[in-house]
């Protein structure tokens, strides 16, 4: 049976392989690649796509699986068999021309949208996405689900989890968040955030970004930080991590908690065991967890007091015009102001999840044909209202915000805030395990949390789905309660409530 397993491991880590070549071109076009190589690279990422594609839904993979299926395996072995059971599945039951139109489609939708949103228009952008909706349907219905269509498309980005369980999570999450919210703004203690835009020179931002990245354990040696218009985080391996941010000279939080948040995931791809690399065992388990890692480290460590007692007086060294004056009182409250803002990106902890909210319940009345297209903009206002108080003044700053519909990502929004509920809950396991943790970070310690978060959540991989993996970190299922004692215990001191 040992013959067996190598033959798959084998095709599956050449899968991995292409999948981590396609990367590499995808950090380079968004960084470094002039704009002509555009046609070039499209034909480079479009061979390596259908490379990956033939090996994943080949008839030697599926006989491969079966044999493995029968057989007694280890945990990693049987690990990677379910997972790419799992791909497998899917890459079968997806026909390569349904494929081919879903990428046409995109490439169009994503110019359109582009369009649309500059001129605040959705009538430009409304015809392709109806497009991918009716593509999206018939990718959900060849896959197959449990009760509605959107479980389907939740499950390429968060393996397991169910519509069903999402809705009934965020529907504990939402009044009490938007009760909540409303407490804040009208408090009569509101931080003072004009301090965060002063003149904080690039150099110096560089500088100090890169030092904050060191400071949680971001290894260099296997990772570097770049520039792009989007911030995000690559790993083509646990040797090799990309990270990129943006500088701009009139706003502090961009680059610095940037970095921190990006870094965060950084730490997951460099913690994955190399042993396992291009397989299942090797590669983090969904992008809700991934999210967690992030947003652990850019706000429940990043955004804390504790942290910043330990790195405000080397902040205030690099930033001497800007902030030598401040306390770190004041500075503590304006990185963490709350409040309703129209665009997601720039959310706070406390609002980030209604963003959120408001566009999975979207989202899944969309593919349920229970919204129509062309009254999006106003649902989108509606929602926004109810769960926010606030109106979009165009659809530029409403439903065209973001980019994800253009490409066809139905169901990855949710992994967001399930991303900020994890986070929560794995912070709260961590402080049982370390009980001086607050004094560990307060000294600027922060590798005992890091070396916990890698021995119970990077090093595993996908050995378990998320859900599992959460139970087993923390004893409890997936719950909004560490989130919403996390949210209270910060932010009501900081408001004087
Ligand atoms: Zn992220």
């Amino acid at each position: 049976m040992s013959d067996t397993y190598d033959k798959f491991i084998n095709l599956v880590c050449e899968i991995g392989q292409l999948d981590s070549i396609a990367q590499l071109l995808d950090w380079d076009s968004e960084t470094y690649m002039p704009g002509n190589g555009l046609h070039v690279r499209a034909d480079q990422l479009a061979l390596t796509a259908a490379m990956a594609h033939e090996r994943r839904s080949s008839s030697r993979l599926g006989d491969l699986l079966s044999q493995l299926e029968q057989s007694n395996l280890d945990p990693v072995q049987a690990a990677n068999v379910r997972e790419i059971r799992r791909l497998h599945d899917r890459a079968v039951k997806v026909p390569a021309e349904l494929v081919r139109r879903i990428a046409h489609a995109m490439t169009l939708a994503k110019d359109a949208w582009g369009k649309a949103r500059e001129a605040s228009s959705f009538p430009t952008f409304a015809p392709h996405l109806e497009e991918l909706l009716t593509l999206k349907r018939q990718v959900a219905d060849l896959i197959g689900y449990r009760t509605e269509r959107y479980d389907a498309l939740m499950d390429d980005f968060e393996p397991g989890i169910t519509t069903a369980e999402v809705a009934a999570i965020f529907a504990s999450l939402r009044g009490p968040l938007a009760a909540f919210v409303r407490q804040l703004t009208e408090s009569k203690r509101q931080p003072d955030t004009s301090i965060l835009h002063r003149h904080f020179p690039r150099e110096a931002q560089e500088r100090f970004s890169r030092r904050m990245a060191e400071a949680i354990g971001f290894n260099f040696n296997a990772g570097r930080i770049d520039v792009s218009k989007h911030p995000f985080c690559t790993g083509m391996g646990p040797g090799d991590v990309r990270l990129t941010t943006r500088y701009y000279e009139d706003f502090f939080n961009a680059s610095v908690f940037g970095v921190l948040h990006e870094a965060g995931h950084g730490l997951y791809e460099q913690g994955l065991d190399p042993k396992h690399v291009f397989t299942p065992a090797g590669q983090s388990v969904s992008l809700g967890v991934h999210e967690s890692q992030s947003r652990m480290w850019e706000n429940l460590v990043g955004r804390s007091r504790p942290f910043w007692e330990a790195f405000y007086p080397e902040c205030q060294k690099a930033f001497p015009q800007a902030l030598g004056s401040v306390s770190l009182d004041a500075f503590y409250g304006a990185i963490n102001r709350v409040g309703p803002s129209l665009i997601r990106v720039e959310a706070d902890e406390v609002t980030y999840n209604l963003h959120i909210i408001v566009r999975f319940e979207l989202e899944r009345a969309m593919i349920d044909g229970k919204l129509a297209v062309k009254e999006v903009p106003e649902a989108w206002n509606a929602k926004m209202r109810e769960l926010l108080g606030v109106t979009p003044p165009n659809d530029r700053e409403g439903c065209l915000q973001d980019i994800h519909w253009s490409m066809g990502t139905f169901g990855y929004f949710p992994t967001y805030a399930l991303g900020n509920l994890y986070a929560a809950q794995f912070f709260e396991a961590a402080h049982r395990a370390i009980p001086d943790l607050t004094d560990r970070i307060r000294r600027g310690e922060l590798s005992p949390l890091r070396e916990w978060l890698r021995t119970n959540i990077h090093v595993l991989g996908s050995r378990y789905r998320a859900g599992d993996l959460v139970q087993r970190v923390t004893g409890n299922p997936l719950s909004t309660e560490p989130f919403m004692r996390y949210i209270h215990g910060k932010f009501a001191p900081i408001y004087g409530l």
